[in-house]
C-alpha cells in the first residue's frame, strides 16, 4: 500500500521546540504565559496593528464568545453562511439562538450578499432583526466583505468575521479578520498553521477582547477569594500551545506561498481539463489558498463526477474530500430558516477538496496527478 498523502496535515517549522522548551524551562506549564503573550502580539502584527488579539483554546470558542459580546441571547436570530464548517453555526445554539443560513455566491463561493440582504428584510418583516451576520472565508478565499459590511452597517447588524481558514487573506491589502466587528481565527490541526489546537478572537475594539479574556478565564471578578458575577469559560489558550504557535509564525509567509504554489501547480495542469473549473480570485483578493478545491461538471467530463475521482483517489491512499455540506442540508439543522437559489447545493454535490498540505512533496504531486491522468483517460476512452 502507498503511504498516505492527506488533505491537509501540520507542517512544523522546526523552532517551535525551542519556544516550548522555553516553557519548560520557566515552568510555565500552568495556562497562560509568555508564549501566550508572544502569538498574540506576533498575529497582532501580522493581522493589523488596528487590532487586537486574545489567543483562545479553538476557534469554535471564539465564536461561542465573540456571539456572547455581541450581545446574543436565547430566542434571538443570528444570519451565518450556509456552506460552511458545521462550527460557524454551532456556537448560535450554544446560546440558545437560531441560526438563518444563507446561500453561496458563485464568484467567491462564501455569503451571498443579495440572498444576505434579502434574509435581514424577511426577517424584520417577521418582526425580528438578527443580531449577528456570520460570513466566511471559505478555503481561504475572502468573502465579499465590501457589499457584506455595506448591507451590515445599513441595517446596523454587526458582523463576526470566521476568518479560521483565511489567515494571511486579505482584500487590496487589508487582511480578513481585520473586517468584522469581532473576528475568530483558527490553530486547529489541518489549517495553514496549527497550534495542534487553538484560536483567537480579533478585534479592533479592545473592550471586546479583555471581555473575551476575563470570560475565557472563568470570569473571576477582581477579589482575594473567588468571586463571580458572570458566568465563566475555561477558553484560554496554554502556554505549551502558543509555543508551538509562536514557531508556526515564523513560518506562516512560507506557508502561505506554499499553498499557493501548490494551486498554481493544480491549476496550470488542470484548467484546460473539460468539466473543471476552480474558484478564482477576484480583482484585489488574495486568498491563502489553505485548500485547492475544484468543481467538476459531470457534463462535460465524460461522465465523471466528484465520486469517481475522490474513490480513485481513496484507492491510492489519497485523501480527498467533497466541499462542506450546506448547513441548510444537514439533520440536525432541518428546517431551519434559509435564503438562496441552490447555488451551495450544486457547489457541494459537485465540488471536491484536492491534497493541499504545505508539505506535499514532488513524488506525493506525481502520485495525485497520476490519478487524475489515469481517471480523465479513462473517460474519454469510454466517450469515443
Ligand atoms: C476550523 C474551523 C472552525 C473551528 O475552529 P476550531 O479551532 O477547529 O474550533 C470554524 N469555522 C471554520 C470555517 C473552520 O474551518
Amino acid at each position: 500500500m502507498n503511504s498516505k498523502i492527506w488533505l491537509s496535515s501540520p507542517h512544523m517549522g522546526g523552532k517551535e521546540i525551542d519556544f516550548i522548551n522555553d516553557a519548560f524551562d520557566g515552568n510555565w506549564l500552568a495556562p497562560l504565559g509568555p508564549n501566550v503573550d508572544g502569538l498574540e502580539s506576533d498575529l497582532q502584527t501580522f493581522v493589523g496593528n488596528n487590532v487586537h488579539i486574545g489567543a483562545l483554546s479553538s476557534g469554535t470558542a471564539a465564536l461561542h464568545l465573540g456571539l456572547i459580546l455581541l450581545g446574543v441571547q436565547a430566542g434571538d436570530e443570528v444570519i451565518c453562511q450556509s456552506m460552511t464548517f458545521s462550527a460557524s453555526a454551532n456556537p448560535i445554539v450554544y446560546l440558545g439562538a437560531t441560526p438563518v443560513f444563507i446561500d453561496s455566491e458563485p464568484e467567491t463561493w462564501n455569503m451571498s450578499p443579495r440572498f444576505l440582504e434579502e434574509a435581514i428584510v424577511g426577517r424584520m418583516a417577521k418582526g425580528k432583526k438578527p443580531k449577528a451576520i456570520i460570513p466566511v472565508h471559505l478555503y481561504g478565499m475572502p468573502a465579499n466583505m465590501r457589499e457584506i459590511m455595506t448591507i451590515a452597517d445599513k441595517f446596523g447588524i454587526p458582523v463576526l468575521e470566521d476568518a479560521a481558514e483565511a489567515l494571511g487573506s486579505s482584500i487590496n491589502g487589508k487582511m480578513c479578520g481585520s473586517f468584522g466587528e469581532i473576528a475568530v481565527l483558527s490553530f486547529n490541526g489541518n489549517k495553514i498553521i496549527t497550534t495542534s489546537g487553538g484560536g483567537a478572537l480579533v478585534s479592533g475594539k479592545k473592550e471586546y477582547v479583555d471581555k473575551a479574556r476575563f470570560l475565557a478565564t472563568q470570569a473571576r471578578d477582581p477579589a482575594p477569594h473567588y468571586q463571580h458575577s458572570h458566568i465563566g469559560y475555561n477558553y484560554r489558550m496554554s502556554n505549551i500551545c502558543a509555543g508551538i504557535g509562536r514557531g508556526q509564525m515564523i513560518v506562516l509567509p512560507e506557508r502561505i506561498a506554499q499553498r499557493r504554489a501548490i494551486y498554481q501547480k493544480y491549476s496550470e495542469k488542470l484548467s484546460s481539463w473539460p468539466g473543471i473549473s476552480f474558484v478564482t480570485e477576484p480583482q484585489g483578493y488574495f486568498s491563502n489558498r489553505w485548500l485547492t478545491t475544484i468543481v467538476i461538471d459531470p457534463e462535460q467530463s465524460g461522465g465523471i463526477n466528484r465520486e469517481t475521482l475522490r474513490c480513485q483517489f481513496e484507492k491510492d491512499n489519497i485523501e480527498s474530500r467533497p466541499l462542506w455540506k450546506p448547513m441548510h442540508m444537514q439533520p440536525i439543522f432541518k428546517g431551519t430558516p434559509f435564503y438562496g437559489d441552490g447555488t451551495a447545493e450544486r457547489f457541494f454535490e459537485n465540488g471536491l477538496c484536492l491534497p493541499s498540505g504545505s508539505n506535499l512533496t514532488d513524488a506525493e504531486m506525481t502520485r495525485i496527478f497520476n490519478v487524475l491522468d489515469a481517471v480523465w483517460q479513462n473517460a474519454s476512452v469510454k466517450a469515443q
